[in-house]
């Protein structure tokens, strides 16, 4: 249980972004250390990149767009298989990384961060194969371009997933792209980009600028040559990058945060439904946005449900995130530490009742940022704990008295994410899944499935990644009309089809 005291990567000390086609300097005086939250010990400088950092990238990014979005779609394709073979290798590095600056169990950062990275990337070549950039609506020829610089802003937790879902479709789409990895977590961004190199694209097609989010994300946020800002981050974060984007009129794209609900609406599914929820709290230590931080029970289940919980979560092993037996590793700072402990403590003053964990380090863990997997009974829907993302290994059990008491209580929170629902039949589960304000459900375990739109309802989003919807989501639309009569190289085409709404073509 006890975590290692020696730094796992030799100590790094990074001052060069690549901006350009090549690395360069930062203009930074400060830099910014990368912390293993397992130990506490620094294992890596990076530059605090500047406003003047995110203008230099910017402009090659702007520069780099005419030729990168003229670039026929099979070669820009080559380019991207280029980048997955990249990631295929350096698969192991890329996990003992993550491992380093996350802080995730090595099982997870194998199996999940790297792994469905490696499948994600794949999905966005695959998308290219299909997809009709030009399709034809009566007189018109609609045309899908790409949508300019793309300013792609990602967090930590799953930090070469969630990179990896923004900038290859970009890419892919035609855009160009400037890369701002979490400050917290800026490791796999170099790697990454080496790789990116490796592939050999046009100069300033890809850039990468670190810093932090009030300096380089604003000024990326802001930027006139920016025309797409996608975030994945906090609220908070989105709602600053809205407003600065809404300047210059950008198009915003935000994956933020969240608070689920996991609804068991029978007796029948309530063991497989405690032990995925569970599994769901304490996945990646805690630390994901699709949680599902709230359980949902019928009220006459509420005491079978929480001994479940509490026998699920006592499996779970905290400890050395190199361990392959751990389950659980730190938290990703200090600072996170910290918030989820104060939740925990504004819980138990609000009158919650505690039936695992709690606040403080488990057991023969006196370093790191860890925190105990926690159960709360006897919240309030409406209490803090039940309504703010907490993003730690916390579970609220909440009894409902009947089905609309458990569609008001779900619904009742500013965020509409991730929430699953259990029930013995999937067209019982699916009726009240139809009733919820989320962007995606699960019906009785139906697991992620990376073709189909991801986003979020109310405070957790605009827009959605993965599948079609992430491509559009970097294209621009214009529609070029025909006279019906036209004698020019589509006339006769739309004269034949005239009747017809709607025809697709591949480009
Ligand atoms: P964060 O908002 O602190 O940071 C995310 C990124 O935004 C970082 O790169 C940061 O530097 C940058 N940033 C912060 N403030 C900014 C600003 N004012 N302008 C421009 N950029 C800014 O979030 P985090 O702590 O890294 O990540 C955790 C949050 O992300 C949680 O709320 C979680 O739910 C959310 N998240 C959402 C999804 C999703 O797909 N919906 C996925 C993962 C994480």
């Amino acid at each position: 249980m006890t975590a290692r005291s020696r730094p796992p990567v030799p100590e790094q000390q990074l001052t060069d972004q690549w901006i350009g086609g090549r690395w360069q300097a930062s203009t930074a005086e400060a830099a910014i250390e990368v912390v293993d939250p397992s130990t506490e010990l620094r294992i890596a400088t990076v530059p605090a990149g500047t406003a003047a950092d995110a203008d230099r990238a910017a402009r090659a990014a702007a520069a780099a767009f005419d030729g990168w979005a003229a670039t026929p779609v099979p070669v820009r394709a080559k380019a991207l298989r280029r980048i997955v073979e990249g990631l295929t290798r350096r698969a192991d590095r890329f996990a003992e990384l993550i491992t380093a600056e996350v802080g995730a169990p090595v099982r997870v950062a194998r199996r999940t961060q790297v792994g469905l990275a490696i499948g994600m990337a794949a999905h966005s070549l695959d998308l290219l194969d299909g997809f009709a950039f030009e399709r034809r609506i009566g007189n018109s020829l609609v045309v899908h371009e790409p949508a300019g610089v793309a300013a792609c802003i990602t967090p930590w937790n799953m930090p070469l997933l969630l990179t990896v879902q923004k900038v290859l479709p970009a890419l892919a789409a035609g855009c160009t792209v400037v890369l701002k990895p979490s400050e917290i977590t800026p490791l796999h961004a170099y790697l990454l980009t080496e790789l990116i190199a490796e592939a050999d694209l046009p100069p300033g097609v890809f850039n990468l600028v670190v810093g932090t989010g009030p300096e380089a994300g604003a000024a990326l946020a802001g930027h006139p040559l920016v025309d797409t800002v996608s975030l994945t981050g906090s609220t908070r974060a989105g709602r600053d990058v809205a407003a600065r984007g809404a300047a210059t009129v950008k198009r915003v794209h935000l994956e933020l945060g969240g608070k689920g609900a996991s609804v068991v609406l029978d007796e029948e599914s309530l063991e497989d439904a405690v032990r995925a929820t569970v599994d769901q709290v304490c996945f990646n230590s805690g630390q994901s946005c699709l949680q599902w931080s709230r359980l949902l029970v019928p009220a006459r289940l509420e005491d079978e449900a929480l001994a479940l919980a509490v026998e699920a979560i006592a499996d779970y092993r905290v400890g050395d995130p190199r361990e392959e037996s751990t389950d659980l590793g730190p938290l990703v700072s200090a600072a996170a530490m910290a918030r989820v402990t104060g939740h925990i403590s504004r819980g138990l003053a609000d009158g919650a009742r505690l039936v695992a964990g709690g606040p403080g380090r488990p057991d023969g863990l006196d370093r790191g940022y860890f925190v105990r997997p926690t159960v709360f009974a006897g919240v309030s829907p409406d209490a803090a704990l039940a309504q703010e993302e907490v993003f730690g290994p916390v579970l609220c059990v909440l009894p409902y008295q009947d089905e609309e008491d458990a569609v008001r209580i779900a619904n009742g929170t500013k965020y509409g994410l991730h929430s699953s629902v259990w029930a013995g039949r999937d067209r019982r589960a699916e009726r009240f899944a139809r009733r919820l304000r989320t962007g995606l459900v699960d019906l009785n375990g139906g697991p992620f499935n990376p073709a189909a739109p991801f986003g979020g309802f109310k405070q957790s989003g605009l827009g959605r990644e993965c599948g079609t919807a992430g491509l559009e989501a970097f294209l621009e639309v214009k529609s070029l009309q025909f006279p019906q009569d036209s004698g020019g190289p589509l006339g006769p085409r739309l004269k034949d089809t005239a009747p017809r709404t709607e025809e697709r073509t591949s480009r």
